[in-house]
């Protein structure tokens, strides 16, 4: 019998590697790693939601997710794409090259203690409403198990990339223009929410221009005859986009604010600027809406006797959800399961939802789909988009907050803030983890993925960044 056990395990050490019992991915050495590692994790997620520090000054938020990824033996580049707090990590060599979204900025005026009631930690101050503290860490904590299991031996490449301002700056949409994204396999993003899910729902393309028209002031009263009214461009042409409401597609999102009308009714305003948001299904319905948008502006110019020019600032396309590799999301999802509260986070959570006028239901923490969350009409947008129309990208959302709450709220800085926040952002780093080894073990897998995405974009497809020539808005939060 022994001679027998000798010669079995003989046999099994001088097996070539594919042959061997493959490896399971739920005990493998990534999955080991985050385990083991939530303390360091809760103290980083926790730290990035003090700084709070808004789109494009998140200088001590990214460079601490960058030491941390420089600490475990990536390879870091900061400050790509023109933006200083922009970087991409990268570890391992060779395909597949899974990349991983990162963001950190912070929402203004939403400071909030991790209290279960409203609490601004400094009143008006910015806060992470939208859990950014949390879409950071959970993804910086996959890419180095993904790491722990390349060292290994395994050939793939894995980059995180820490991407600004997403709340209304667009980072990802200057780091797509600048290449960044070119040569990822596939992109796995996430997003807090109040439920576990993987999404299929594209959101809208969108351009945020400013129109700002030049008059000539004069004594509104005194010498009216002399002055041209920047502000009567501005209402001639709000009033013909009102009108080209009724000629555009239904899903079509047209708003604006009148940012400046002029300083005091008797003075003719010489300068007046509107600020407008065009919404569309698709980037190129976008782009054809924005010339329509122009040639209003310039006719109201015209009739009004004023000057016109406009700068796109921000534009994002659509998302385009790749299906299968989607499905790989939602199956390890469904292996990793829900987040798992104990007495005391149930405790603080069910305070929250009394505090906010609702009932102790924490269902949505635990509650595990059994299918992608069908398309729906979504009238958002988001910098994500651009990326996905260059690399096949997925979405998941894990509950990071309680039900029906979502986002942009003082129970979503406050829920993230604490044990609860890191418990979701380590089940993101577990499923992006076990979809990465996905991509990493299973052939073909990559192939189905982008021939999804050729039968969409075509083969020749040619990315336009949304907003032309503009340098990052580095300071647009002024
Ligand atoms: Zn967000």
């Amino acid at each position: 019998m022994k001679t027998f056990v000798c010669l079995f395990l003989a046999a099994l050490v001088c097996l070539p590697a594919g042959a061997r019992k493959k490896e399971n991915p739920m005990k493998s050495t990534g999955m080991r790693y985050i385990e083991t590692h939530f303390q360091e994790y809760d103290a980083l997620q926790k730290r990035i939601h003090g700084y709070a520090e808004l789109g494009y000054l998140e200088y001590k938020s990214s460079k601490e997710l960058a030491d941390h990824l420089a600490a475990n033996g990536f390879q870091v580049e900061m400050g790509v794409a023109e933006i200083p707090t922009a970087f991409v990590a990268t570890f391992g060599s060779g395909s597949p090259v899974v990349g991983l979204l990162g963001e950190f900025d912070a929402l203004p005026g939403m400071s909030q203690d991790t209290c279960a009631y409203k609490c601004p930690r400094v009143a008006g101050a910015p806060g992470h409403g939208c859990g950014h503290n949390l879409l950071g860490t959970g993804p910086c904590a996959a890419a180095v198990a993904i790491s722990k299991w390349l060292a290994e031996g395994h050939t793939g490449t894995v980059k995180y990339f820490g991407c600004p301002a997403e709340e209304g700056g667009g980072g990802k949409s200057y780091m797509a223009k600048a290449g960044c994204f070119n040569g990822c396999d596939v992109m796995l993003d996430w997003h807090p929410a109040s439920e576990n899910s993987v999404m299929l729902t594209p959101g809208l393309a969108n351009v945020r221009v400013n129109f700002t028209f030049h008059g000539k002031a004069a004594h509104a009263s005194g010498a009216p005859w002399n002055g041209r009214s920047a502000l009567d461009a501005v209402e001639a042409f709000n009033y013909m986009m009102n009108l080209m409401r009724e000629h555009v597609r239904p899903e079509t999102r047209i708003h604006y604010i009148i940012s400046n009308g002029g300083k005091a009714p008797n003075t003719v305003p010489d300068e007046a600027q509107a600020v407008y948001y065009l919404r569309c299904a698709k980037g190129s319905e976008v782009l054809a809406l924005l010339e329509r948008a122009v040639k209003a502006a310039e006719g109201a110019a015209m009739g009004t006797g004023t000057t016109m020019r406009y700068e796109v600032v921000n534009g994002n396309y659509e998302r385009l959800l790749n299906h299968r590799l989607s499905e790989v999301y939602l199956k390890n999802l469904r292996l990793v399961g829900g987040v798992i509260l104990d007495a005391r986070e149930k405790a603080f959570c069910a305070e929250v939802l009394r505090n906010s006028g609702k009932e102790a239901d924490l269902s949505n923490f635990e509650r595990i789909p059994d299918a992608l969350a069908p398309a729906q009409a979504s009238g958002t947008s988001s910098d994500v988009g651009n990326v996905s129309q260059l690399v096949p990208l997925a979405k998941l959302t894990v509950t990071t907050n309680v039900k029906d709450a979502g986002v942009h709220c003082w129970q979503q800085t406050a829920v993230g803030g604490t044990t609860v926040g890191t418990k979701a952002a380590l089940n993101v780093a577990r499923i992006q983890y076990l979809t990465a080894l996905d991509i990493f073990t299973s052939p073909g897998l990559v192939k189905e993925i982008w021939q999804e995405y050729y039968s969409v974009q075509g083969h020749d497809f040619r990315y336009v960044p949304l907003m032309g020539d503009r340098k990052p808005p580095l300071d647009y939060s002024k």
